[in-house]
């Protein structure tokens, strides 16, 4: 727990069903802007469909925890029918525990997925759950505000680079950071 996160992963698609019940993790809250999708996807791709499918065919809860307000978010979590929490405000954490308050979300098994370190990263360590980082899809899209957060970052991504790969935790190949 903390900002850094236990486990982290080049593609949201290598987490496998597999590796959730190994490790006790029944829960997920996933960011959805360059952590499922590019920014530039309007629709969730049917990779990303058959993703959600198969996590939620083997058991886990899963939800959308996103920062954007926008239609396109709306009409992601409608597509792969998720409940979603909107406008977030991650790395506050007050929206998403309420959600796990009312959903009845065990937080020893809840796990957040995301892209970034201060909203995605930052909300695990407020929420004292564990987190799954993901290398971003694409940064080339990215607005001025998360480019600047981006060059925070850097020190994030190589502390925990070398921190999980001890553990043999770190799956990202290609690490341009
Ligand atoms: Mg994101």
């Amino acid at each position: 727990m903390g900002i850094i996160p236990n486990y982290a992963y080049d593609s949201v698609f290598m987490i496998t069903p597999g590796f959730l019940k190994e490790n006790n993790i029944g829960a997920l809250a996933l960011d959805i802007d360059n952590t499922l999708s590019p920014y530039s996807d309007s629709v969730p791709s049917k990779e990303t469909v058959g993703f959600i499918q198969k996590l939620k065919a083997s058991g886990i809860y899963l939800f959308i925890v996103s920062n954007n307000k926008d239609a396109r978010i709306s009409a992601f979590a409608k597509t792969l029918d998720l409940p979603c929490i909107y406008g977030a405000k991650k790395p506050l954490s007050h929206p998403t525990e309420k959600f796990i308050l009312q959903n009845g979300i065990d937080k020893d098994t809840l796990c957040v997925i995301g892209d970034q370190f201060f909203t995605d990263m930052w909300l695990s360590a407020n929420l004292n759950v564990r987190s799954i980082l993901i290398s971003p899809i694409d940064t080339s899209q990215e607005n001025a505000f998360i480019r600047f957060k981006r060059i925070l970052e850097k020190p994030l991504w190589h502390f925990s680079r070398k921190s999980l790969i001890k553990k043999g935790r770190w799956n990202i190949a290609t690490v341009s950071r």
